[in-house]
């Protein structure tokens, strides 16, 4: 079965200040790096586009060309982003995972369990919440307090058949309709999404203190046990 892999990197990404954050070095290389090694090494990822800022796109730094297959300009929303980046692939696949490349410590693993699952229909990472979580309504008062033991924090990637993700896509381009993930697509249109186990350290690199615990992270060697590893890692 083939699969191609989306990351998507075309935020700004400048709340960290300065250069947007996916081109910031982590450890030994760039935050977008790693994600994109993760990808392209995996054995069952035949293909792979990675969809950058504008201004990044006519000439992409080298080490991102020879991470992947194409390198693509982003859109102004993230769901304008993937659509493009589902555009650029140039072969037929049976599936595709799209994946934020705000979330460097993707794991092969990880990666093995969402393509497992994702054949005959999406399925997403997901896990459970620590934090008691509130609804608010009007003024900011609280309304209830949601059933922590049926709340998941899901992740990417987020795995889905191709054609269906393409359909997806191609009908919320029409609509204009927004998501902050590529399983909202699915579920609005009544589509069930699977939830598999995420990863803890598959976090996402938005603020400068994630930045700071991500490079934390690095340096405790959690990542590298996990065999996550910076391109170039296994030969240095
Ligand atoms: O917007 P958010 O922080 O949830 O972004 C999730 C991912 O989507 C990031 O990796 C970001 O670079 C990407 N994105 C994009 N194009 C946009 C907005 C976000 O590729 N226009």
């Amino acid at each position: 079965m083939s699969t191609a892999a989306v990351i998507v990197a075309a935020g700004s990404g400048r709340r960290l200040g300065g250069e947007p954050k996916q081109f910031r070095m982590l450890g030994t290389a760039p935050l977008l790096a790693w994600s994109c090694h993760a990808m392209a090494r995996h054995a069952q990822i035949s293909e792979l586009v990675v969809v950058v800022p504008a201004e990044f796109a006519p000439a992409p730094p080298v080490w991102l060309t020879g991470l992947c297959d194409a390198v693509v300009e982003g859109g102004p929303t993230r769901r304008d982003s993937v659509g493009r980046g589902l555009a650029g692939l140039t072969r037929e696949h049976e599936t595709v995972l799209v994946h934020d490349g705000a979330r460097p410590f993707l794991s092969a693993k990880l990666i093995g369990r969402v393509l497992e699952a994702c054949r005959d229909g999406p399925a997403i990472p997901g896990l459970p919440l620590t934090d008691t979580v509130k609804l608010i309504g009007e003024g900011g008062l609280v309304l209830s307090t949601l059933d922590r033991d049926r709340l998941r924090a899901v992740q990417t990637p987020q795995g889905f058949p191709l054609d269906l993700l393409r359909s997806l896509h191609d009908r919320a381009a029409r609509d204009e309709a927004e998501a902050t993930d590529d399983a909202f697509l699915a579920e609005t249109v009544g589509i069930p999404v699977r939830i598999v186990s995420g990863d803890p350290l598959n976090l996402k690199v938005t603020t400068r203190a994630d930045l700071a615990l991500a490079e934390w992270l690095v340096r405790s060697g959690d990542p590298a046990a996990a065999g996550i590893e910076p391109p170039g890692a296994e030969t240095g």
